[in-house]
């Protein structure tokens, strides 16, 4: 039986072929994001299911943010921006990682949080996987712990899941 989230999520969910470049079929979960009800939806089931399991969200530049300022709000939570590399000031921690397409790098500054602070990380899409398992390293080298990770979308194909380790990881939709 899927849940509320996941039948909007299939309404709604777009799908480019060849965008941005040949051979990848994205996924623009952005109609998902502009429907009231679709939102809250997928909100609503991220609380959830990780409820009193995490002191913080930590939200993926940029789709990432959308969800984790929302679920930080509904759970009277913390929330923390991890962003592509160079554009946060001051002392930051530097994870390197492989894209479904090229390479980057994610930053988060460090002290933000008590040592320990469980962190739900949240992201639009988990494709491979190197985003999410980048996320992760820096939240530990931070000296915090991974709570789990929340994922409107799996693309099973690719994976991912399997360079997450033993995170808890919820998906709404997998495809
Ligand atoms: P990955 O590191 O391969 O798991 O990629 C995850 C990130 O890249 C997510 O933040 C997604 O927004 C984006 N991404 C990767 N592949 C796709 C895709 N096929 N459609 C939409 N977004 C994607």
């Amino acid at each position: 039986m899927p849940t509320p989230a996941a039948v909007h999520v299939n309404t709604l969910l777009a799908s480019y072929p060849d965008f941005p470049q040949p051979g990848i079929l994205f996924r623009d979960l952005n109609p998902v994001f502009a429907d009231a009800a679709a939102f809250r939806s997928l909100i609503d089931e991220l609380v959830g299911r990780f409820a009193g399991e995490f002191d913080a969200v930590a939200g993926i530049e940029a789709r990432g943010f959308l969800l984790a300022a929302a679920v930080g709000y509904a759970a009277d939570v913390a929330v923390l921006a991890v962003r592509k590399g160079g554009k946060l000031p001051g002392a930051v921690l530097t994870e390197d990682y492989d894209l479904e397409y090229g390479s980057a790098s994610l930053e988060l500054e460090i002290g933000q949080l008590a040592p320990g602070s469980r962190v739900l990380v949240l992201d639009d899409v988990l494709a491979t996987g190197g985003t999410i398992a980048a996320t992760s390293r820096l939240i530990e080298r931070a000296g915090y712990a991974l709570a789990g990770v929340g994922v409107v979308l799996e693309l099973t194909e690719l994976a991912g899941r399997s360079r997450l380790g033993d995170a808890a990881v919820h998906t709404i939709v997998a495809l």
